[in-house]
Parts: C-alpha cells; structure tokens; sequence
C-alpha cells in the first residue's frame, strides 16, 4: 500500500497525462500493460540504458521499447547519422535509394542464414510474410506453429493467444477459417511435430529461438536441429522468429549461436534500434525470390508490397544499428553485462532466502520472482499464471520506486546499459527482497 501511494505521489503528470489518453486513445493505448503499475508512465528523455520520466524521475529502463533499443536509447551516431538524412530525403518509394541497399548487404553479412531480403513493416509482417511466401514457395497451405509461441498479431498466429484461464480469446473479430490452416503442436514434443507434419500438406514450420516469449518457457539446445531435420524431411521449410532475438542473442542472431540454418528467418525490434516501419525477412535466395510486386515469371510468386517498407530512414537506421552493433565488443559487452547482472541477482536472491531466480539468453533478461512460468504453462495450470500475474504486478510497484522498469520480469538489457545501470537493478531487487523478508 506505502509502495503504491509513493508511486502516485512521484508521479502526477503521467497519472495526468494517463487520464487524457483513456479519452482519446483506444483504452489508453497500445502500450499498456495493465498490471505493471496503477498507470503507465510517460517518459520523457533517456540516452544509453537510462530514461526519465515527464516527473522528472530516473529509471534504468530494462523495457527498452519493447525490446526495439538494442543500442540503448537515443545513441549519438545513430542519430547524428539518421538526422543528417533527414535535411536531404524522407523517402522515394516508387525509385530505390542506396541505404535499402547498404541495409540488405549488411543483414546479408551479419546472419548466417540471409542470402537475401526483403524489407516489410514490422515484425508481424515479417512473420505474416515468410509465411505467404512459405506457401507461395511450396505450394501448399499448412503453417505449424508452437503452442504459445508469439508471432505478432496476424489472424492466423492468433489462433491459440488467449487471456490465460479466462477462456477468452484474445483475437475477437478473427474467424476460424482465418487460422483453419494453422497447426498447433506442443512446443517440445519432437513427436508431435512429426505426426503434425506427416499428416501433409505443410508448408512451414514457424518457431521462436529459445521458446515461447524469447525463452520464457525454453526449449532443449538441440530442439532446433531435430525439428529442422523432420520439417526437411517432410518437404516443410524452418521458420525461425529472430524479431527479439537477431540483434540479442549474440552477432547473428540464434541460429548463429545455436549453429542451424533455417530456411527463412523474420527480423524486426532491434534491427533498426526504435526506428519505425521495422521488419524484414530474409533466407535463402530462391524462397525469397518468391516475393515479389512485378509479374509472375513462372517461378513461384506472392505479390508482398508495403509503401513505407524500407523507406529511406529504416533502411539507414538498420544499416547503421548493425554497423554498430557487430563492431568487436559492442554486443558482447552487453551480454557480459546481462551474464553478470544474472550471478549477482541469483546470489541476492539466495542470500534473501526467496525462491526467485534470474537467466538470460544473449541480452534477454528472465527474472522469475514466483513459480516458473515455463512449469506452469507445461502443467497447464492456468488459474496459477493468473494469481502469478497479479502477485507480480504487486512485486513490480517497489522495483519501479526504486527506479527500474521492468516488463514483470522479462526484461532486455542494452549495448548503452553499463555496469552502474546493473548496480541499480541489483539495488532495486534488494529493497524487493527486503519488503519480502
Ligand atoms: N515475433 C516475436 C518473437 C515478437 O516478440 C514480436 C513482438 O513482440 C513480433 C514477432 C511482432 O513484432 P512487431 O511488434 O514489430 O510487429
């Protein structure tokens, strides 16, 4: 009750600010988590791993955009170099401008898996996308996915997003024909996918790297090969989601660091560090080929548009984001960061004597502060998620008054965030663990 009054009384022009959104934007915005606090906040400035609020408060933010700042926020070349941009060109769709280019050679050389690309709007239209031209490519209509994995908002990836225990489907307004070739299967039950794809006519299997919700619920490390080496064996291409992952997982994204080779991999978020019209996908040459907005020629053909798809301004931030992300050390010092900000919140937590704990996958950050989500959702126990929900957004209230946000625990750290910002995560989940004690 004192943690929640402190948060109102630090900060009354967002509650402010709040009370105008809920009039004017569809419940209050797209960028609401409900639980996470009494009301979102507002911010203001942040530059590398930190942000301020319109109340002046300072946060070390472990949300970062939804996990789009891989470079942290606000990075001075990126934007010195976009802002230069800006005073000559905003866009040229209909020509082509030399960054869509310069962006395609440098996804090219940094993921093992693109041979070539095609810029969309987002990560949903990416994985929107690699499936059309799964099925353009294959000529057939069935798309696996695993249960609770996220593949953006697309009606046919909707199918199994429901409001977990309440029996409602999240997805109003989708009708059923809209994922009738959708395939559910459990998401680590090699087994399954194997009776799922011998059951014919699939064109794709689409999966998330590290399991649903980037690991939350983690698969096995050899799940992917297995799974690649059944879906090829059943003439089905390997989809895999590095949205979250390509510029978090390590240089290369996941399949470079598991080591496999998808045939199609879809890429947003991070790619352009925050900059909008973010997505692409990309993979080997003669799959992708198949998205095209000409003529047919004979060759397998989906026709993909999109008039803000690798307008000018993404193009370059992506050029520039990766430039800067793969120079030596930059990527690898934040997941030193993020490996040791794990040890030292995993020592807080047993030296508190609370059953929480923290892991993390390149700069992706998990800290369980109940059961473990992936238990839970394998015992299918959903009346728990939702009482772990709520007891989680009780939990989130102190660490945000200590000045960390945090999405309830599934966090992202920065290549801006630095060994003093990790300091105030780990001083954060201290006055947690206190509070607890
Ligand atoms: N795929 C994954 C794994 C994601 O986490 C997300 C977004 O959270 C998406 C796709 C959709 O990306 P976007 O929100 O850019 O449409």
């Amino acid at each position: 009750e004192s943690e929640l009054a402190e948060f109102r009384r630090r900060t009354p022009r967002s509650a402010a600010l709040f009370a105008r959104a809920q009039g004017v934007l569809a419940r209050g915005s797209e960028h609401v988590d409900p639980l996470s606090s009494p009301y979102p906040l507002f911010l203001d400035h942040g530059a590398g791993g930190e942000v301020v609020d319109v109340d002046g408060n300072r946060y070390v933010d472990c949300i970062l955009a939804g996990g789009a700042l891989s470079l942290g926020h606000n990075h001075p070349g990126l934007n010195a170099a976009v802002v230069d941009l800006l005073r000559e060109r905003t866009g040229f769709h209909g020509h082509l401008d030399e960054f869509e280019v310069l962006a395609a050679e440098r996804i090219i050389e940094v993921f093992p898996a693109a041979e070539a690309v095609r810029f969309v709007g987002s990560g949903a239209e990416a994985d929107l996308a690699a499936a059309r031209i799964a099925r353009a490519y294959t000529g057939r209509r069935k798309i696996i996915k695993f249960r609770g994995h996220y593949h953006g908002w697309g009606d046919q990836f909707m199918v199994d997003l429901e409001v977990p225990g309440s029996g409602d489907f999240m997805a109003g307004g989708v009708p059923p024909e809209h994922y009738a070739h959708t395939v559910l299967v459990h998401p680590h039950r090699l087994d399954d996918l194997a009776a799922a794809l011998a059951a014919g006519d699939v064109a794709a299997v689409i999966s998330e790297p590290f399991g649903g919700e980037s690991g939350l619920v983690p698969f096995a490390d050899d799940f992917h090969q297995q799974a690649i080496a059944l879906a090829h064996q059943h003439g089905a291409l390997y989809v895999l989601d590095e949205v979250v992952t390509g510029t978090r997982a390590g240089i290369g994204g996941a399949h470079a660091v598991l080591g496999i080779r998808p045939d199609l991999i879809t890429l947003g978020k991070g790619l352009m560090n925050g900059y909008p019209s973010c997505g692409a996908v990309a993979g080997r040459r003669e799959i992708i080929e198949a998205a095209g907005t000409g003529l047919p020629d004979g060759r397998p053909f989906t026709y993909i548009g999109g008039t803000m798809s690798g307008n000018v301004l993404s193009a370059a931030a992506c050029y520039h984001t990766l430039g800067e992300l793969t120079r030596p050390g930059v990527l690898d010092s934040a997941i030193a960061v993020t490996a040791d900000l794990v040890v030292r919140l995993n020592a807080l937590f047993s030296t508190g004597g609370v059953p929480f704990f923290a892991y993390h996958f390149g700069t992706i950050l998990r800290i369980e502060l109940t059961a473990p989500h992936a238990l839970l959702v394998e015992a299918e126990r959903l009346p728990e998620i939702i009482a772990r929900r709520a007891l989680l957004a009780d939990y989130m209230i102190p660490v945000v008054n200590a000045g960390v946000l945090s999405r309830m625990g599934r966090d992202m750290l920065s290549c801006g965030h630095t060994r003093a910002d990790s300091d105030r995560v780990v001083n954060a989940y201290a006055r947690l663990v206190e509070l607890l004690g």
